[in-house]
């Protein structure tokens, strides 16, 4: 994640926090200094109650940390080792290389995270209630921590998709309909509601309560709005469009030219006629270079007549391609890498179709429709 730094290493588990989580830092000890610590402790000066207040926000971040270990734990657990977690404003996340493979283990890995902040909640609770009638003021700093905790449980249970409540739903959904994708999608789907609806309550609190807590709820509405989408987009393309061949989508219709063709030739023939814009030029089935309209601009107008296309072809050489035994994100990954439109299909040196970004782009709009998990062959 952009903006985040390695603070270290737990359970060999990289730990990062980004920027924005200072915001949180600052928040929780101000909120401790300014008022809570002042009311608990009166006789402390100022900077014992900003150095507890920054030592409560350290607490803080520590059940934060715990939360999101118990995740990478379990997933560990079943076999889904965790690379790293990044601490943000709005919590923690813990990327897991690759996805649940049944209902039960995501489940298991979404609800820990929760089960773990209410068991702190409860620690800290434990903690109040025996030092309530011996030390007042510490025991008041427990209580808040209980309270902390408990809000990091409760908002982590909402049930919008990529949050842990949202996790939990599409468990269950996935354990229900047994496809992934559509569990995805009506999760990611109820997420987007929740996240509208957390921004129309932040409108309503803004206008009508408390401007900052309506500030806040408007921003995490939105968040959660944009996380939802963009997780059911990657599983689209890791599930869906990993087990389609890139010859699935591979055009045969392309007009082989001779590398002796001159470059007044091929436009008149060939660009003219509207054959295209992309030319693969061809010595028989090997593929010797491609021509496009700015390969052909590299010679000037009046050497057209005499010029061959193999003079100005990009060669084969120099080409990205794709195999036949790559698949469609691969395609995606390199037509969005080196901003190209058409890739050829290769087997060796043998041309075997050729590609271009629209009909990819077509295909998973037609699959996107469709819905469906399972894939094409
Ligand atoms: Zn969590």
């Amino acid at each position: 994640m952009v903006g985040a730094f390695r603070i270290g290493r737990i359970f060999g588990i990289e730990i990062s926090v980004h920027w924005s989580w200072a915001i949180i830092f600052v928040l929780v000890t101000w909120t401790f200094a300014s008022g809570i610590l002042g009311e608990l402790f009166p006789e402390w000066t100022s900077s014992q109650r900003w150095l507890v207040g920054a030592l409560i926000s350290l607490v803080f971040f520590t059940s934060i940390l715990f939360h999101e270990l118990s995740h990478s734990l379990v997933a560990r657990r079943y076999g889904i080792p965790v690379s790293s977690i990044t601490l943000f404003v709005f919590g923690g996340v813990s990327n897991l290389t690759k996805e649940p493979e049944r209902p039960g283990q995501e489940f298991w890995i979404a609800i820990v995270g929760p089960l773990t902040s209410f068991l702190f909640a409860g620690l800290f609770g434990i903690g109040y209630v025996m030092l309530r009638s011996v030390e007042e003021g510490v025991a008041g700093v427990a209580l808040n921590l209980a309270a902390i905790n408990t809000a990091i449980g409760v908002f982590n249970l909402v049930p919008g998709f990529p949050l842990d409540g949202g996790r939990v739903l599409r468990s269950i959904f996935w354990a229900r309909k047994h496809s992934i994708l559509e569990a995805t999608r009506t999760a990611s789907r109820v997420g987007e509601f929740v996240a509208y609806l957390m921004m129309g309550a932040g409108g309503v609190l803004f206008f009508f309560v408390d401007p900052i807590s309506g500030i806040w709820f408007f921003l995490i509405g939105n968040f959660l709005r944009s996380a939802s989408a963009a997780s059911y987009e990657q599983l689209f393309v890791e599930t869906v469009l990993k087990g389609v061949p890139a010859s699935a989508v591979a055009r045969q219709d392309y007009t082989p030219i001779s590398p002796d063709m001159t470059l007044i030739e091929l436009l008149e023939e060939h660009v003219l006629a509207g054959h295209g814009r992309c030319f693969p030029i061809m010595a028989g089935e090997e593929l010797l270079g491609l021509v496009t309209l700015s390969d052909m601009r590299k010679a000037p107008r009046g050497d057209w007549p005499t010029t061959t296309v193999y003079r100005v072809m990009t060669p084969a050489a120099s080409i990205k391609s794709v195999g036949l035994r790559d698949q469609l994100p691969q395609v995606l990954v390199l037509m969005a890498e080196n901003d190209i439109n058409q890739v050829p299909l290769m087997e060796g040196r043998w041309l075997r179709g050729m590609i271009h970004r629209g009909d990819v782009i077509r295909y998973i709009q037609v699959r996107q429709e469709l819905g469906t998990g399972a894939p094409a062959r």
